[in-house]
């Protein structure tokens, strides 16, 4: 018996086959160019396991319609991506493969590797955040996703601007939300070159700390979670999740009484595979979920 993965993501879907103990078989990226191109290059990447394939779980970018009992169910609704908007994603991959599909988002699916495997292994609730191209958190509180007429959209709340930071921000809905203003692309376009060649000495990384610890310091409030895991391609800079804590540390002034913060506030344990092994297991519990 075989699982399937699929995270879709904005520049790249991550293809995946793991066998019944979650072991990654095979594992491929595509870029997301249309709907015609990106999946003929998944069908073609799943059709050899067809014939074992007991489920299959996609973490999408979005927003996405979730609602099983929705017309549009399994939908990418309004992304930017014009040539995305209305695609049928699961009733598109139901056509192709006879077998259960989980349905959920890029960001709910890392929570969910986390929760699974990772930090959330041995707690209730957890809050996954992805900062990279752009913002985007997805929760778990004891083992449900949080969600509600639709799914969360974290990424996208509004942040304080900082002092120093007259970046005006760049999201096209809302200018300085946190994705508008701490988003690697938000990064790019303030300093004139990407994160990863921004120096840890440069101050900057201070101010988008704050935003950062602005975001764990709502989450906190709003939902008190035992971890908040902090992902994405600017959190590769190891000397973040410090400043992260430190400015958290100065927000909060000792209102709430969170975990150690060297428990509390981490940056993934499966590192990259958190996705992966997210859409893996729900993949899993869907296919369970519908034996006979
Ligand atoms: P995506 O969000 O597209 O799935 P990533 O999480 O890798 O992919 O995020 C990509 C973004 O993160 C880009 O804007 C990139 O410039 C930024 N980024 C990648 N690596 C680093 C790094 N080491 N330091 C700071 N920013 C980085
Ligand atoms: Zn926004």
């Amino acid at each position: 018996m075989l699982y399937g993965s699929i995270e879709a993501g904005g520049t790249k879907f991550v293809c995946a086959v793991g066998d019944e103990t979650l072991e990654i078989l095979h594992r491929e990226s595509f870029p997301t160019t249309n709907p015609e191109q990106t999946m003929k290059d998944v069908v073609a990447f799943f059709k050899p396991y067809e014939e074992q394939m007991a489920g299959i779980g996609i973490g999408s970018f979005g927003p996405i319609d979730i609602h099983e009992d929705s017309p549009t169910y399994g939908f990418i609704t309004s992304t930017p991506k014009v040539a995305w908007q209305n695609f049928d994603f699961v009733g598109m991959m139901k056509r192709e493969f006879s077998v259960p599909i989980a349905w959920t988002t890029d960001v709910n699916a890392a929570a969910y590797g986390e929760y699974r495997f990772g930090h959330g292994q041995d707690v209730d609730s957890v809050v996954y955040y992805t900062i990279g191209t752009g913002v985007g958190g997805g929760a778990i509180q004891k083992g449900r996703f949080v969600e509600g007429f639709s799914h969360p959209e974290m990424g996208h709340m509004l942040v304080v601007p900082h002092v120093d930071d007259s970046y005006k921000g760049n999201c096209p809905f809302h200018g300085n939300c946190l994705e508008g203003m701490a988003a690697g692309p938000a990064i790019e376009k303030r300093l004139g070159k990407k994160g990863a060649d921004v120096p840890e000495t440069d101050p900057f990384w201070l101010i988008e700390a704050e935003y950062i610890a602005q975001c764990v310091y709502n989450t906190t409030l709003m939902l008190s979670p035992d971890v908040i895991i902090l992902g994405g391609g600017v959190m590769k800079q190891t000397h973040m999740l410090e400043k992260v804590r430190k400015a958290f540390t100065k927000l909060m002034q000792g209102y709430v009484q969170t975990p150690p913060l060297a428990t509390y506030i981490v940056t993934p344990a499966l590192e990259d595979n958190a996705g992966t092994m997210g859409c893996l297991a729900l993949a899993q519990k869907v296919a369970c979920s519908t034996e006979k």
